[in-house]
């Protein structure tokens, strides 16, 4: 049953004046929910709340702080069942991937919920005589964190969990695509006794509800994770005040396959990364770089196995791949397929908006594979963020590390090669922040971190150790005993 889901500000559940809606992108017949829809007042409501509970918040000892995100961690177990039925209805990703991503975010929970046990801080023996020097960490204050739509529970978790542990207090704007998994969360962490003010949720337009945010004043740092335009753009705006900021942005990211490579996984794990989730994953494979000598054995192999992908409503057992979150994201993706026609001829297969039936109602692409992809193409350089593969050839492990580095973007990178120097020489060559051997460029844990590099990324990175790098500071105290 659709439900209103209400902003949560200083503890309150608090509905406004407007509201919007949440469709299922497989069935926009389907509304998930309606939401309250968040105005600049409110952020400042949230941010005024979130400074004011920041002292006692901050003082709580770690381990108290983390029982209440342990707490937080089993609420969503128990629901586990429908907060997954929901992000795939909002979202559109299959069933079982919704199950894995809620898992994931249960997992960030516990791991950060931990670190507050640990927090570790530095003792080094000081030059002098009797003087004692350590530094200690202490959080920053109040946090805005912004999260996109691709993957609705675990980047809310991965910035609210690290965020909460190091004493922060936090104002949460999530994805009016898929806002209800980040509210989910809220809503753990409200039963789980998290005090009042601590956690604010403000749902609504992220141009009106950015600015407002990056013009708070309580505000002393922002986390952002979404698309380059309006990471830029915020970051600009938060260098004027000096704002901490951390960005998490768009990719194009390569896998490069050698002629030594398992072929059978090889062909399998291009296909799981460019094209599950839709191929909406920051992550995903949108470039196969592949050695000439498999050349064209690899192509025929990868649009055999894209043509048996199952696409269509995630909810559905036997379904690989769903929707596009919504209907400017398909547009965008059909607009790409029509730039890659232009460019280097007909898909080897895909290319089309799928009709006809239940089809109709939602925003399904069929995957698309491109070949013979030049690395000027534009379909080469641009994020598309759907079901779109370009395959490129390489005449050697030189020119594919030669192409796969040529691009302004540096998430993640893959290879599938079974060389182990030339392992190496990838591992230590590759510009992207995350790299996969053997393994599809997409699909990472949380106990490392978890970031890009050159475009793609700003600031320190995200999850595992790291993440206390950006949410906390450290306190330097020199000691004469
Ligand atoms: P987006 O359009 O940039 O939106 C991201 C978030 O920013 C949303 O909550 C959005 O709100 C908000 N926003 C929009 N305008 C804003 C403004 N002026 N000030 C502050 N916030 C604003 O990105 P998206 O379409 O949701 O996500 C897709 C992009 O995210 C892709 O480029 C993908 O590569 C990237 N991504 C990167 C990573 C990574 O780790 N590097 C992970 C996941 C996704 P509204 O929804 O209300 O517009």
């Amino acid at each position: 049953m659709p439900s209103t889901f209400s902003n949560y500000i200083n503890g309150e559940w608090v509905s406004g004046a407007a509201t919007f809606e949440n469709r299922n992108p497989a069935n926009v017949d389907e509304l998930v929910g309606t939401f309250a829809k968040g105005t600049a007042q409110d952020i400042e409501e949230a941010t005024k709340a979130a400074a004011a509970a920041l002292p006692a918040w901050s003082a709580m000892s770690g381990p108290a702080r983390g029982n209440i995100l342990f707490k937080a961690a089993d609420i969503l177990d128990r629901k586990f069942e429908q907060v997954a039925a929901d992000m795939t209805r909002e979202e559109g990703k299959t069933l079982p991937e919704a199950k894995g991503e809620v898992r994931r975010s249960i997992n960030i929970f516990r791991y950060f919920a931990g670190e507050g046990s640990r927090m570790p801080g530095m003792l080094v023996p000081s030059e002098r005589d009797r003087v004692h020097m350590f530094a200690l960490r202490k959080p920053i204050g109040v946090v805005g964190l912004v999260t996109p739509w691709n993957f609705p529970s675990a980047i809310p978790a991965w910035k609210m969990a690290p965020a909460l542990i190091c004493g922060n207090t936090i104002v949460v704007k999530p994805a009016s695509a898929a806002p209800l998994s980040a509210w989910r969360i809220v809503e753990a962490l409200a039963e789980a006794g998290a005090p009042k003010g601590v956690v604010n949720f403000v749902a609504g337009s992220g141009g009106e509800l950015g600015q407002a945010l990056v013009n708070a004043a309580p505000l002393r740092a922002i986390s952002f994770t979404g698309s380059c335009e309006i990471g830029n753009w915020l970051h600009g705006e938060a260098s004027k005040r000096r704002l901490r900021i951390q960005l998490e942005m768009g990719g194009k990211n390569p896998t490069i396959v050698l002629a030594d490579a398992d072929f059978g996984s090889a062909v399998e794990n291009v296909v799981n990364a460019a094209f599950f989730s839709t191929g909406q994953k920051c992550t995903a494979t949108s470039r196969a770089i592949v050695e000439d000598a498999i050349y064209d054995r690899f192509v025929a192999a990868v649009v055999e196995r894209t043509k048996k992908l199952k696409v269509g409503d995630g909810m559905q057992p036997g379904i690989d791949i769903g929707p596009c979150v919504d209907k400017g994201q398909m547009e965008t993706v059909l607009r790409y397929v029509e730039i890659g026609r232009k460019e280097c001829g007909a898909p080897k297969c895909g290319g089309n908006r799928i009709t006809g039936g239940a089809f109709d109602k939602g925003y399904f692409v069929e995957p698309t594979v491109f070949a013979d992809v030049k690395e000027d193409h534009t379909i080469a350089q641009e994020e598309i963020f759907g079901p779109v593969l370009a395959i490129m050839r390489a005449s050697n492990f030189e020119d594919a590390m030669r192409i796969a580095n040529n691009i302004p973007f540096g998430l993640s990178s893959s290879i599938q090669t079974t060389n182990l120097s030339r392992t190496f020489e990838y591992i230590y060559r590759a510009e992207a922040g995350l790299l996969t051997v053997n393994l599809p460029s997409a699909g990472v844990e949380y106990q490392l971190p978890f970031g890009g590099s050159k475009d793609s990324s700003f600031g320190p990175k995200e999850q595992g150790p790291a993440a206390l790098e950006f949410y906390s500071d450290y306190k330097t105290v020199y000691l004469k005993y």
